[in-house]
């Protein structure tokens, strides 16, 4: 018999949280991590469900609460959403991750930084975001970058959001401090893997939007778009990004990353780790909600990530819809209706 229970690959938002989960409902798990400080960039914005709000408050990581989402079209404002009471923050996203690998060691989870690997007879987990699998920029993949920037003013409660098309993409604009001298501002533009051209679009962009300023970090990461979410690959189960459960239209991860881990340490304190048959059945059953809010975002992404109809949908689109997309509320109904109506 394995004298490990779980072995849990990548110790991002997923992988930390399930291994300080597991670890505490008495599991004993093994995880991996390539690196001890997490390092790929992120826009840092986290959806306010009851969920992340607890996981994100009780790791001290929010930053700021962001009250009004602005969204625009091809750089034209189209509606600005106002969140009373606000459903986004932005986060410390490394403060959180440092905080829950702790809180996996300090219950008794065996960390070891390296490559992941596996444990005979131990259940994997493969939380590895976009890099679980073999997967390439051709394959699924896309690349999103972001530029922390030093501007001479930006509201602290602020987020712009905005669509191109034309690009295939969007810009975004998030607060990085909450007093509005420093912008976390990034794009990821659908089959487009070369950085430099993104890089000089975001900076071109923050230029116009904001004038001079002072680039105070570039990076670029992959984002998992266009598989499939699944939740188990082989003998692994998968978790977060590595089941690719994004928000393909908006690039959100990190909720659906908190939410499926969740509802993996639910699943396996609920029939443990031998049963492999009912515990698939269990935390496919608890995560229903996020996966069908993926393969919908996808769809959104597919009909209004490019053409130039999608120019003149997302610009028609009304702002009762906007405002249930930023909540992140938006149900295909809502698109349905949306369709029509134009
Ligand atoms: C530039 C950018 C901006 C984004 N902005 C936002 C945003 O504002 N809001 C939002 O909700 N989402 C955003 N996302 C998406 C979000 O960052 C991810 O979806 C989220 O981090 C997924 O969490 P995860 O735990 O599944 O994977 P990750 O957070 O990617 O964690 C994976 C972990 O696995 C580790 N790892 C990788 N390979 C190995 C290996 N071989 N062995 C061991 N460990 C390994 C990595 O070091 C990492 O710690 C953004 C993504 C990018 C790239």
């Amino acid at each position: 018999m394995a004298d490990i229970d779980v072995v849990v690959q990548g110790l991002g938002v997923a992988g930390s949280l399930l291994a300080a989960r597991l670890a505490l409902q008495g599991f004993r798990v093994r995880a991996y991590d390539l690196s001890r400080d997490y390092l790929k960039p992120c826009g840092e914005q986290l959806t306010l469900e009851e969920t992340p709000l607890r996981v994100a408050r009780s790791t001290g990581a929010i930053k700021t609460i962001v009250r009004t989402v602005d969204v625009a079209v091809s750089g034209k404002l189209v509606t600005s959403v106002t969140m009373k009471p606000s459903k986004w923050a932005i986060i410390d996203k490394p403060r959180m991750i440092a905080a829950l690998r702790e809180m996996a060691k300090a219950e008794g989870s065996e960390v070891v930084w390296g490559p992941a690997a596996q444990v005979p007879g131990a259940l994997t987990v493969d939380a590895r975001g976009p890099y679980s699998g073999p997967r390439t920029f051709r394959e699924g993949l896309a690349l999103a970058l972001r530029v922390v920037a030093r501007v001479r003013s930006w509201e602290g409660d602020l987020a712009l959001l905005d669509f191109w098309p034309a690009l295939g993409g969007l810009f975004w604009v998030f607060p990085y401090d909450s007093e509005g001298k420093v912008v976390n501002a990034g794009a990821g533009f659908v089959g487009v893997s070369n950085a430099n051209f993104v890089r000089d679009q975001v900076i071109k962009y923050l230029r116009h939007l904001l004038g001079p300023h002072e680039v105070l970090e570039v990076k670029g990461a992959p984002i998992n778009l266009f598989t499939r979410p699944r939740l188990s690959r082989g003998t692994s189960i998968l978790v977060g990004e590595a089941a690719g459960l994004v928000m393909a239209w908006s690039g959100e991860g990190n909720r659906p990353a908190i939410n499926s881990a969740e509802a993996l340490a639910e699943a396996i304190r609920e029939v443990g780790t031998e049963d492999r048959g009912a515990l698939s059945k269990t935390y496919a059953a608890l995560v229903k909600k996020t996966a069908r809010e993926a393969e919908m975002s996808r769809l959104a992404l597919r009909l209004f990530g490019t053409s130039r109809i999608s120019n003149a949908f997302l610009r028609l689109t009304s702002d009762d819809v906007w405002a249930k997309y930023v909540r992140q509320e938006l149900e295909p109904l809502d698109l349905l209706r949306a369709l029509v109506a134009l």
